[in-house]
């Protein structure tokens, strides 16, 4: 029986030894762990204050804090001791104590004193000062002070446009002050208006005429004399261009409107051929001294045809009206038909079209969109100047010309030289084509003479006899240059 007991009691010990063990363990953990102390800043640990604004301390708080245990530890007397000036910009600590047992654990806030109003800038005003946008603004004077940096009217920045004045300073902590002054204008600044607005399109052409502006000042005054173009629109090639009107004031500023050009492809209408059997005579190079005749004949028959003119023989000049009266098609050929001046450059070529299509309009009252090149499109004889007729060609249907070569070729500026000559080239071209663009010239009188009996071959062969139009087949040669 003793010995039993002895033996449970033996059992029993160190189970209670291992209990004491682990008690004493967690016991030690427990102060070691609580030793943690964190300190809790209100305000956070950096802190801006305005300057001039009075430091309050806003308290911190430090808790022992262990690692296992979370915030079971309880809150430690804390004393805080540092200087903040308030009015003075700077960064600023302040030391916090925290104290058990005889123990002590430190932390730091820092507070930075900044400067953050702006300048302020006033304006002066003169009693009754007025002026206007031309005779320009006297400044009225203005100042600027700041809080830290005392007076900075010396650095403020004064820029003039031509209604208002900008003033800016900044004072030595970045801050920065703008104030604008409206200028007291009696009579402010003029408006330019344009006529079709900023934004244009136009067709490319050989001419651009700008379809103008308006200017007034407040009062209504008109101001158009004071406005000053510039910028140039190339017509002949598709792009943007911009026209700058301008007045300026001589004192710097200006009032400015631009006007952006955009220059597109011109329409150009499609060719149809046409129903019925059609022959179009063309006469190129005058009017000469046998237009007349050639008139007359075309009128006894009521025939219409296609006069490609010069303006080689001024004294003729009065047959093209009289051909357009009489419901001819009169088409540009060239005013001087010299083709080492025309093609020896596109600009060159443009200018003789200018002046031919000036003599159609003098004559017709309008331009004209019909034209051909001197010695047809395929022409070798520009060949000085390579690759002119290919871009010829292209740049006048983009401006909204059509060209016309024939498929008829009389022969009359070649080798033929009589009018039977003439007209058995132009009988033995017609046949077999249902459509013909017969070349001739109506300066050379074995050709025009030619003409009656061309027009009664056609009849009897059952043409129709027609003037050339914008949508007539133009009889396209290769371009061979
Ligand atoms: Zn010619």
């Amino acid at each position: 029986m003793e010995k039993e007991r002895k033996q449970s009691k033996n059992r029993l010990l160190p189970a209670f030894l291992l209990l004491y063990a682990l008690c004493l363990a967690a016991a030690v953990l427990f102060v070691l762990d609580a030793r943690h102390i964190r300190f809790h800043f209100s305000g956070g640990q950096e802190l801006e204050l305005p300057v001039g604004t009075l430091y309050t301390e806003p308290g911190v708080r430090a808790v022992s804090e262990g690692r296992l245990f979370g915030e079971l530890g309880r809150d430690l007397p804390v004393t805080a001791e540092g200087w903040v000036d308030c009015s003075t910009p700077g960064d600023y600590a302040v030391e916090y104590t925290a104290t058990r047992a005889g123990r002590s654990w430190h932390a730091r806030r820092t507070v930075h004193v900044r400067d953050l109003t702006a300048p302020v800038i006033t304006l002066q005003h003169r009693e009754g000062y007025v002026t206007t946008w031309f005779a320009g603004y006297e400044e009225e004077g203005y100042s600027a002070l700041d809080n830290i940096d005392g007076d900075l009217t010396a650095l403020v920045e004064r820029t003039a446009w031509d209604d208002h004045v900008d003033y800016t300073v900044t004072d030595a902590a970045g801050n920065r002050s703008t104030v604008t002054r409206k200028i007291p204008f009696s009579v402010g600044k003029p408006i330019i208006t344009l006529t079709e607005g900023t934004e244009t399109e136009i067709p490319a052409a050989l001419r651009y005429t700008d379809p103008g502006f308006t200017a007034a000042d407040e009062l209504g005054n008109d101001m158009s004399y004071a406005v000053q173009v510039s910028g140039e629109v190339d017509p002949e090639h598709c792009g943007e261009y911009e026209r700058v009107y301008r007045i300026d004031s001589g004192r710097g500023y200006g009032v400015t409107v631009t006007r952006h050009v955009r220059v597109v492809p011109a329409p150009l209408p499609a060719a149809a051929e046409p129903q019925e059997k059609t022959i179009y005579l063309s006469f190129d190079d005058g009017p000469g001294p046998h237009t007349a005749a050639l008139l007359d004949v075309l009128a006894e028959y009521g025939v219409q045809a296609s006069f490609f003119v010069t303006c080689r023989y001024p004294e003729y000049f009065d047959m093209v009206g009289r051909a357009f009266r009489e419901g001819h098609s009169v088409c540009v050929h060239s005013a001087s038909h010299d083709y080492y001046g025309i093609y020896a450059s596109e600009e060159a070529y443009y200018a003789d079209f200018l002046a031919c299509e000036e003599l159609v309009r003098e004559q017709t009252g309008s331009y004209t969109t019909l034209f051909r090149f001197p010695g047809g499109s395929s022409n070798t004889v520009s060949s000085f100047n390579e690759g002119v007729m290919s871009r010829l060609t292209e740049s006048m249907n983009t401006m909204g010309y059509q060209y016309f070569d024939w498929n008829v070729d009389s022969d009359d500026a070649g080798r033929t030289r009589t009018t039977e000559g003439v007209l058995q080239n132009v009988i033995a071209g017609c046949e077999g084509k249902d459509c013909c663009l017969v070349l001739q010239h109506d300066v050379k009188d074995y050709s025009v003479a030619a003409v009656r009996q061309i027009i009664e071959w056609g009849l009897e062969n059952g043409y129709v006899f027609r003037p050339l139009d914008m949508t007539s087949p133009p009889a396209h040669h290769p371009v061979a240059n």
